[in-house]
């Protein structure tokens, strides 16, 4: 099927919800018909080097014909079969691939639809290892200001209250504790002054708190933020004194996209429970994963219940679980390291000439994300057509023009996409 035609389109603008999107006013929408490598095909034929990766998602690139194959294959087995008294090899594989990638501690897998579904599941596993200790009392969550963590009313809840609209929801979201966020960025010197609201409000509230929930080492959605290891360091140290879990949210960060195969790597940290999505199945399907240590596992199973209390019907939908399984070989054939820190150096080149820029508040680059944080927010319906003008696909948001390519980027498609960047920037000027 190619495309889709003007009469098609005229239907999506009328009935179709895109993310954050109006009803009444809704967004110009551009037709794909294909994508393959880093480039996105619209219907008009031009071609957009892709810097989202589908937000942060297709590390090895699209239609790629390794994880083309593994769903393929697959498919001719069985796309679904229920997950509660069945299980299947896909499931099985992927699980004790993800034990082995992820710290050590982590040993029992909750394979779940999305990424916040996974972080609603990490959140009820904190709440039932507190109730199966004898401790109910300890069910809030503390955050971080500019987190995110996902669109469900139990992600949205640990977000940032203004980022995440709460006025929005009062009444309706948990009411938890937030932390200031840290201010001690990646590489610069940690002084314990950075952490000391997060120690007061673990010392203060500790008999009613469940977990700490955060993403380590660079704040995603909310900002954009990379922020010291030291810093999360000492969060684990605070978490393990005052007995709070420590739940890390990789969703974004896992798999290779700051440099680390995960954030806490940065920090040597493990975490108590830690969630995966997006680039799990290399952008292929939606699929996400919590794990937990023996420890919780073990105490959740011991407690009232008897159970953990999650299940849902697509629960590790074998279709999604092949794939994922084939990405998470791909990224351990591939020398990834040297990939992430080949579009590490081409970022910071590329994007330094912004630096120069009256409209441009700071540049920063870890990993294969770049980020140009302007002093005022852009309009997005005047700068999206003005990327795939140059050919590249970017969706700034507020302030930021970021960007986290696929792993597989050539240095030239990087410097063409680099190059766009700051030449939108400038016109805006
Ligand atoms: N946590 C983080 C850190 C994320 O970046 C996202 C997605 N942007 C989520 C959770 C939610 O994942 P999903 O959109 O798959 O529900």
């Amino acid at each position: 099927m190619s495309g889709p035609n003007e009469e098609q389109l005229a239907f999506d603008s009328q009935h179709i919800w895109h993310p954050y999107s109006s009803m009444i006013n809704p967004p110009a929408m551009f037709p794909v018909e294909s994508a393959s490598g880093v480039r996105i095909k619209l219907s008009d034929g031009r071609e957009l080097i892709d810097g989202m990766a589908s937000w942060w998602s297709v590390v090895h690139g699209y239609n790629h014909p390794r994880l083309n194959a593994a769903a393929k294959s697959q498919i001719d087995r069985m796309a679904h079969v229920m997950f509660g008294g069945l299980t299947h090899s896909p499931a099985i594989e992927l699980s004790r691939k993800l034990v082995e990638m992820t710290p050590e501690p982590l040993q029992r897998v909750f394979i779940a639809d999305s990424g916040s579904v996974s972080v609603e599941v990490a959140l009820k596993m904190a709440i039932q290892y507190w109730h199966a200790r004898g401790k109910p009392g300890k069910h809030r969550m503390l955050s971080i200001l500019n987190g995110y963590h996902g669109d469900t009313f139990g992600a949205m809840s640990v977000c940032d209250p203004v980022n995440g609209m709460h006025e929005l929801f009062s009444g309706v979201l948990s009411k938890q504790l937030f932390a200031p966020r840290p201010e001690t960025p990646f590489g610069g010197e940690f002084d314990t002054a950075d952490i000391a609201e997060l120690e007061r409000l673990l010392a203060e509230h500790q008999n009613e708190l469940a977990a700490l929930i955060l993403e380590p080492v660079v704040q995603g959605a909310g900002g954009m933020r990379f922020y010291s290891p030291e810093w999360l360091r000492c969060a684990r140290e605070l978490c393990d004194r005052y007995e709070v879990l420590l739940i890390a949210d990789e969703i974004a960060t896992g798999f290779g996209r700051s440099g680390e195969l995960f954030a806490c790597n940065h920090a040597g940290i493990n975490p108590d429970i830690l969630c995966v999505g997006k680039a799990l199945t290399g952008g292929y399907m939606t699929l996400a994963a919590t794990l937990a240590t023996a420890d919780i596992a073990e105490t959740i199973s011991s407690g009232g219940a008897g159970c953990f209390m999650h299940g849902p019907t697509f629960m590790a939908n074998p279709l999604a679980c092949a794939v994922a399984l084939e990405s998470l070989n791909l990224l351990q054939e591939m020398d990834w390291r040297s990939q992430v820190k080949r579009l590490e150096s081409g970022l910071k080149q590329g994007l330094e000439p912004a630096q120069e820029l009256d409209s441009v508040a700071d540049v920063r680059v870890l990993g294969a994300i770049g980020v140009i944080e302007r002093h005022e927010p852009v309009k997005l319906p005047e700068v999206q057509p003005m990327f795939v003008e140059r050919g590249v696909w970017v969706r700034p948001f507020g302030k930021l023009v970021y960007v986290m390519p696929p792993y597989i980027m050539s240095d030239e498609d990087l410097a063409t996409l680099t190059g766009a960047m700051v030449d939108v920037i400038k016109a805006l000027d």
